[in-house]
């Protein structure tokens, strides 16, 4: 199976689709998750970058670089890059990496979703303690009862801390920022678009097939 840089806006489903990578022996890179795992692990790295983000800074480009080259140097099975990269210039010394380290062997999929859904999906979203989550936008989807789980009768939580403004605001920012990335790989022949509207298993026999 080919390794997978992964890149979507908010609510289309990225996660889903990863977890189901990694039950196929898929060793899931998440940028978010690194840096959280190296603050907690106490080192000097990830006390510099507790600091950086304790002052609302963003984190360098050159640290995350340098986190993902630990990680990829001794990888031994296919991976899923999952919110990098950001910018242009972070694909481009992305591709140099993966060139050096001989691990060119992946394809880019970017999972489609119109705002309008997206938004829908995000806002709309309640989870309960049981694991049960719910959507009150949807039909099929929304509680019995208002606010409140069908399996264990608990108060139902919203997960998204966004307004329709504030989404709204992420999202374009997300597709704006992005454009620059998928021209990129598309000029290399990488970019696969998947439409983010078919059910999560239609999704994964399509990466499936890419992957292949
Ligand atoms: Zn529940």
């Amino acid at each position: 199976m080919k390794s997978v840089i992964f890149i979507a806006p908010p609510a289309a489903g990225k996660g889903t689709q990863s977890s189901r990578l990694e039950d196929l022996g898929y060793i899931h890179i998440s940028t978010g998750d690194m840096l959280r795992e190296e603050i907690s692990s106490g080192s000097k790295l990830g006390m510099e970058i507790k600091e950086i983000i304790d002052k609302g800074n963003l984190v360098s480009d050159e640290l995350v670089y340098e986190l993902i080259k630990n990680k990829l140097d001794n990888i031994t099975k296919p991976f899923i890059l999952d919110g990098y990269p950001r910018t242009l210039t972070q694909a481009e010394s992305l591709d140099n990496l993966l060139q050096e380290l001989n691990l060119n062997n992946y394809e880019v999929i970017y999972l489609d979703l119109p705002f309008e859904e997206a938004l829908k999906r995000a806002l709309g979203r309640l989870t309960c303690s049981c694991g049960a989550s719910y959507n009150i936008y949807y039909k099929n989807l929304a509680p019995k009862k208002e606010g409140i789980c069908d399996k264990c009768g608990e108060e139902l939580t919203k997960r998204c801390d966004d307004n329709e403004e504030s989404f709204k605001v992420r999202f374009e920012t997300f597709i704006n920022n992005t454009k620059p990335i998928k021209e990129y790989y598309e000029n290399k022949n990488k970019l696969h678009i998947i439409d983010a509207l078919a059910s999560n298993e239609e999704i994964t026999d399509k990466i499936k097939e890419i992957l292949k």
